[in-house]
């Protein structure tokens, strides 16, 4: 039987999974399990072979000959791989978040990354964020949230990040893109994004990065049966 803690946070992007969850993993000497990364690094494999990322056969093929990775930072960061290159910043390029999207929609890239996700939770405490990690990939977590925000909101924190890496950036371009990719995420047929029916709803709406990262703090202790400390 598995013994380890397993903390699953769904939501839309830019909600602040993957800074909340990182942050929250840390403090409770959880591993953090990024698994956007994956998908991302699956989409820069497709987009490098020049593949169609909407083509299941050409894409199973790529899967088939590039060896992906994921490993830790000595700061405790994941780090992804693509033929033994670290590719965790050129994953993050703008292109990469609809690539990885279009991607996540195929069978063969659900079916490649599920092993993987659970073979990490039965051996380790982690916190994973994701999509369909509450409701598809650790369906018995010990905790489960939805992490969502409205687009707006959502739209703007991703404008702000994209800046402060020094890239260009259009509000909205971005705002168009943001709703495009929940459309993308929420329709497709397999594992699509949706709050798990035990999931607890998180909305980061208006609330600045601290104040969220509280309720998400709060929310997890008393799921896991710990009382906050003052
Ligand atoms: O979280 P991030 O924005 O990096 O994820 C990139 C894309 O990967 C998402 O838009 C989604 O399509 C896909 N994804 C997924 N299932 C997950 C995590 C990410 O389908 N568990």
């Amino acid at each position: 039987m598995n013994h380890y803690h397993s903390i699953a946070i769904d939501g839309p992007s830019g909600a602040g999974k993957s800074t909340m969850a990182r942050a929250l993993a840390q403090e409770m000497g959880y591993l953090y399990v990024d698994t956007g990364a994956i998908y991302r690094t699956v989409g820069l494999a497709v987009y490098r072979r020049g593949a169609d990322p909407t083509d299941p056969v050409a894409v199973e093929q790529v899967l088939g000959q590039v060896d992906i990775t994921m490993g830790y930072g000595k700061d405790g960061t994941q780090r992804m791989y693509l033929d033994g290159e670290d590719v965790s910043k050129a994953i993050r390029e703008h292109i990469m978040s609809r690539y990885a999207s279009q991607v996540a929609a195929l069978p063969p890239v659900r079916a490649f990354l599920l092993e993987k996700q659970r073979h990490l939770a039965e051996n380790h405490n982690v916190i994973m964020d994701g999509r369909d990690i509450g409701t598809v990939v650790l369906p018995q977590a010990d905790v489960k949230i939805f992490l969502t925000a409205d687009p707006k909101a959502r739209a703007q924190r991703r404008y702000l990040e994209l800046l402060e890496r020094g890239q260009q950036a259009d509000l909205e371009q971005i705002l168009a893109d943001v709703v495009e990719r929940d459309r993308q995420d929420m329709e497709r047929p397999i594992a699509p994004l949706k709050k798990a029916e035990d999931a607890q709803v998180v909305d980061t709406t208006g609330k600045d990065l601290e104040e969220s990262r509280k309720v998400l703090r709060e929310t997890i202790a008393k799921a896991l049966g710990q009382e906050e400390e003052a």
